[in-house]
């Protein structure tokens, strides 16, 4: 069993499950040659994919394209269904910074074929976290930065504001479909320079006030 990090506190609460919100900002959808979404597209990773900053991204074998996503990361902290806006704002119990590693030669040929995408998204250390920062310690202004860079070279810059759907939007849409639980984790979507890496490859990323990510591919 994995438990999520928090940057204060000693509260011990497993990891949940890990729902994921692809294309949640038009100039990614784009740059994959997609339409901004009407509704928020919605994925699955499992807590077992969980690794957090400073431990290595493992590439798997059997893929040639490993691309990282930052995004922001929501922390469920209480038991949510069907969520208005102010229950889905007070389920939020925090955030963090979270690496979406994803194979795209595979969703690619998954997509292509019409098949789920999970073998492309859900792997062991396809998901690297940083520390949970509560609400209680920051309030989220709703436009900091997300950056990410790849030995020293910048990737992805954007800010948070440009997400299409908000935080609140997508706690209120993921509950009224599944329950969600205290413990479970939401991947909010990347912006825009998602690119391959290989092995040897450093990656550090940084959400602006909330947390800090560096990894190696090996
Ligand atoms: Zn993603």
């Amino acid at each position: 069993m994995k438990y999520i990090k928090f940057k204060t506190g000693q509260e011990k609460v497993p990891i949940g499950k890990i729902v994921c919100v692809g294309r949640n900002y038009a100039a990614h959808a784009k740059e994959l040659g997609n339409d901004v979404p009407e509704f928020p597209i919605i994925f699955l990773k499992t807590a077992s994919n969980v690794i957090f900053s400073g431990q290595p991204v493992v590439h798997p074998p059997y893929s040639n394209n490993l691309q990282h996503e930052v995004e922001l990361v929501l922390y469920i902290g209480e038991d949510v269904k069907n969520a208005s806006s102010e229950a889905a704002e007070s389920a939020i119990h925090g955030f963090t910074a979270g690496l979406d590693m994803t194979l795209r030669d595979l969703q690619f040929q998954f997509k292509e074929k019409g098949e789920p995408w999970t073998l492309a998204k859900s792997f062991d250390t396809a998901a690297v976290l940083a520390e949970v920062v509560l609400k209680d310690e920051y309030k989220l202004r709703g436009d900091e930065s997300i950056f990410l860079s790849v030995n020293g070279s910048v990737k992805q810059n954007s800010s948070i504001k440009n997400m299409v759907f908000s935080p609140i939007e997508i706690v209120k849409y993921i509950s009224a479909r599944m329950t969600l639980e205290k413990g479970d984790l939401i991947f909010t979507g990347t912006p825009e320079g998602v690119s391959r890496v290989i092995q040897g490859d450093k990656i550090e990323a940084e959400i602006e006030n909330i947390g800090i990510i560096s990894t190696q591919i090996i």
